[in-house]
């Protein structure tokens, strides 16, 4: 899966965390893990094996072929694909290798029906704007379920906007009672079906939204949904499952004046020593964090400078101990001395104006990773 990575960098999964974290969460029966995108930058199998072996019944994967690529590790519990099958072949596959496809329009149902026996979890559209059946569809979506025998509903979903942010609560309490009202009508033709509505922020803020199944990502790798706002303690122990680690590949002193990196973007005002450190925008440490980021280094914090580079990035180590070439700088995570605090994804992602979502993906996806 690796084999085009060169970068000397590499990304620290602990697995043990993962686990934690999921059983912080609820009872494993409860929660399907949401494990998409290469389980958010962690690792589609290491992830699903990890939980696999704390209890999880089934996982939510974004397509089929991470469902497959699941289904060739071993994986034997129900794996949705929330953004569904596409096309004759993917149909064929889910219902050959009994993946559970999202349905959200009328030809998405017909493309079951014609790969049928196969099994679906059916999305509605409560208000996320993005895919599902609308309300006004019920009817003839009832009517046509009823007349496929080979389809076989075995969940009801829909998404929530904005439960991560309190000052959309009523919204999310319009889309909890939408959804109420359109999974109730499913159930009452197909009683045996679950229901899934929460992400990680309602799992942890709204015991109404829980239903049968939650469907948790960002959570189980640490990261708190609510961070920044007044409900940022509503589960205070979360560990970030994700580190990131690159060697030390030259130590330089600089003379007051001189300049670091591209641009010249940074001057030294002083004499100064200055650690090269083999990660850049290329492996996930955005461009855009030039001059901002905080750098662990002797488990200390020594400020990032000059413009990060497509595999290097320059740190002040001027006061961070002794460095020496093949020391490991932390980009993310690390051992932090006493009073220190290692960098996460939440402040990357603060700095950059995104989430810990986007942070976590990129450096996953494109650094070597390594388990614990
Ligand atoms: C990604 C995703 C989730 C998980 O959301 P988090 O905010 O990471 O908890 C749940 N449901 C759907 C449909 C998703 O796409």
């Amino acid at each position: 899966m690796h084999a085009n990575i060169f970068s000397p960098a590499l990304c620290h999964v602990d697995l043990g965390a993962v686990r934690r974290n999921f059983s912080r969460l609820g009872a494993a029966s409860a929660i399907m893990p949401v494990i998409k995108s290469d389980a958010y930058g962690h690792g589609l199998m290491p992830v699903a094996d990890a939980l696999a072996q704390s209890g999880a019944e089934r996982f939510a994967v974004g397509t089929a072929a991470e469902g497959l690529a699941l289904r060739a590790g071993g994986i034997g519990q129900e794996i949705l694909l929330l953004l569904g099958a596409h096309g004759a072949e993917e149909w064929q596959a889910a219902a050959g290798n009994r993946l559970t496809p999202l349905v959200g329009s009328f030809e998405a149902l017909d493309a079951a029906a014609a790969a049928s026996p196969v099994r679906v979890a059916v999305k509605c559209e409560t208000g996320m704007g993005r895919l599902g059946f609308r309300r006004d569809a019920l009817p003839l979506l009832l009517d046509k379920l009823r007349h496929m025998p080979g389809v076989t509903p075995v969940m009801v979903l829909s998404h929530l906007s904005s439960a991560d942010m309190p000052e959309e609560d009523a919204h999310t309490r319009e889309q909890i009672a939408r959804f109420e009202h359109m999974s109730a009508a499913l159930r009452s033709v197909f009683p045996g079906i679950s229901r899934s509505l929460a992400n990680s922020a309602a799992t942890l803020a709204l015991p109404k939204a829980r239903y049968e199944v939650c469907r948790p990502g960002l959570a189980l790798y640490g990261g708190n949904p609510f961070a920044g706002t007044d409900r940022e303690n509503l589960c205070p122990d979360l560990e970030w499952a994700m580190s990131v680690s690159a060697p030390v590949l030259e130590v330089h002193s600089l003379a007051a004046g001189e300049s670091v990196s591209y641009g010249r973007a940074f001057r030294a005002d002083r004499p100064m020593l200055v650690a090269a450190v083999g990660i850049g925008y290329a492996t996930g440490f955005a461009r855009a964090l030039s001059n901002r980021a905080a750098v662990l280094v002797n488990g200390r914090r020594a400020p990032q400078v000059g413009r990060v580079c497509m595999g290097i990035l320059m740190v002040d180590v001027t006061d961070a101990g002794p460095v020496q070439p093949g020391d490991r700088a932390w980009l993310l995570g690390g051992p932090a001395a006493k009073g220190q605090k290692a960098v996460d994804a939440q402040e990357l992602a603060g700095l950059l104006d995104t989430i810990p979502y986007e942070v976590l993906c990129l450096m996953g996806v494109t650094n070597r990773r390594v388990y614990a």
